[in-house]
């Protein structure tokens, strides 16, 4: 029975609900811009037209506060879209407090905090509801893309007793007599899945990370598409599924959130394909070219990040991937090439004297940032014990995830891939924070 601002045709009686976004009061008319979930509509409340309690309410009411309106749709062309309301009946559902906590017609700008303070006023702005109804469009549509594909969506526990990343950045947890901590990344888990036999999952996971930064493009608490295929031949096929998935979720945005892109004030978002790939030696060369110096085998900064995209910018991409990164900078689970040896010491000892042999690893990076890591991963057990020692990890503290590279574990890789991060770029968004409805960060943990 009820209808959104989007579906009003002139002559209809209609019922229809939400906020009062604007009122103005002319004398014997009062204008209510009523707001809903798809727009606005003018309500027009003339006394000539409604009893005189239906009068007083409009007269009374404070914006933002919750109405109900039965009434005649008009053609009306001074109103906002051409349309407006005659109502028979106005009830009031709820009513709001005033002063306002913030402006939620951006006519008086909120700062950031401020805006994430009343976060639920700050939805109310459609540039706001904009990027979480995106958020919605795009992850059905990664669900749809990886289930056609075959692959098995998967939960695997948020509450672990070791890191996958390498023991720090945990959050602890008190699990009743023990310590506990909050997972840092499905990694271990949907490895170990790779010995199921399921071959192909993934999980729209919940990644906590204890890190202490202070940056807009870093949360404690987000949430990744995460990946892992068996029977790879390389990364290179970890990679050709990510770049399908990421071009696909582009080209389905454009396509189906084309309202949403317009309240954002995106005509349509670039994408070339395929997209760019370079080794991490060339991306070293490419910005020693551009003046900035990387000591070989160091993580590129977020200035050396900023250079490499402008350098790509200039060939079209906005997406490139560095590959082939020396070990030394991977987790330890990352694929080495060119071990030949089977014995745990002979390992051990040639990955200390070579920290800068390749591995099987990529980063994607959009517009400057890394919104993807990924990697074949090391399958054989041997091999896996060495680089945990090497890494200098408790190879006792990963017993269970060990087990399974005993019994018959296949080649295999994935990704994972920062739903926040990717929003962020997508949308040209300044701080990652606008694109979790309730952010968690150093100094955030409410609402
Ligand atoms: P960075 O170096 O950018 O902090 P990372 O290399 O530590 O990220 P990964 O462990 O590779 O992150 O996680 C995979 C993806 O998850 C990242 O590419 C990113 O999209 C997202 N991600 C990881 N940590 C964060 C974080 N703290 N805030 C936002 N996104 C994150
Ligand atoms: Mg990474």
């Amino acid at each position: 029975m009820r209808k959104y601002s989007n579906e009003l045709k002139p002559e209809e009686i209609v019922e229809i609900a939400g906020w009062i976004h604007e009122k103005r009061v002319h004398g014997k008319l009062v204008f209510l811009i009523l707001r809903d979930r798809e727009g606005f509509v003018q309500i027009t409340v003339s006394k000539k037209d409604v009893d005189e309690e239906t009068f007083k309410i409009a007269k009374k009411i404070n914006k933002e506060s919750v109405i109900k309106v039965i009434g005649k749709v008009r053609n009306e062309p001074r109103a906002p879209n051409g349309i407006e309301i005659v109502p028979n009946k106005i009830i009031v559902l709820n009513k709001a407090q005033a002063p306002l906590p913030m402006d939620p017609t951006e006519k008086v700008p909120a700062n950031l905090d401020t805006r994430l303070d009343h976060r639920f006023m700050d939805l109310r702005r459609p540039k706001i509801s904009s990027i979480f109804k995106i958020r919605s469009k795009i992850l059905n549509f990664v669900r749809d893309f990886f289930h056609k594909r075959g692959f098995v969506e998967v939960h695997t526990p948020r509450i672990i007793s070791t890191g996958s990343e390498g023991g720090t950045e945990l959050f602890p947890v008190q699990y009743f007599e023990r310590e506990a901590f909050l997972c840092q990344s499905p990694q271990l888990y949907k490895q170990i899945l790779m010995a199921s036999g399921l071959d192909k999952v993934f999980e729209i996971a919940t990644y906590f990370r204890a890190e202490e930064h202070d940056t807009v493009w870093h949360l404690n608490e987000i949430t990744a598409i995460d990946c892992e295929i068996a029977f790879i031949e390389s990364h290179v096929d970890v990679m050709k599924l990510l770049e399908e998935l990421v071009y696909s979720i582009i080209k389905n945005v454009n396509e189906n959130a084309e309202k949403e892109l317009k309240i954002l004030g995106i005509d349509e978002i670039h994408v070339k394909s395929p997209f760019k790939k370079i080794s991490y030696d060339k991306a070293l060369e490419i910005l020693k070219d551009l003046g900035l110096n990387i000591k070989y085998g160091e993580d590129l900064t977020t200035e050396a990040e900023r250079k490499l995209y402008e350098y790509m910018k200039e060939e079209g991409y906005d997406l490139y991937f560095i590959t082939d990164y020396p070990y030394i900078i991977r987790p330890f689970y990352t694929y080495i090439e060119g071990i030949e040896s089977e014995k745990i010491d002979e390992i051990v000892e040639f990955l200390k004297e070579n920290p800068f042999v390749k591995t099987r690893s990529f980063d994607l990076d959009y517009k400057g940032r890394e919104i993807s890591s990924g990697s074949q991963r090391i399958h054989k057990y041997e091999i896996l014990i060495a680089s945990l020692k090497v890494k200098g990890l408790r190879v006792e503290s990963f017993k269970h995830y060990l087990e399974a590279f005993k019994y018959g574990m296949p080649p295999h890789g994935g990704f994972g891939l920062g739903i926040e991060r990717l929003l962020m770029q997508l949308l040209n968004l300044k701080n990652i924070r606008e694109a979790v409805l309730f952010p968690r960060d150093r100094n955030r943990l409410t609402p």
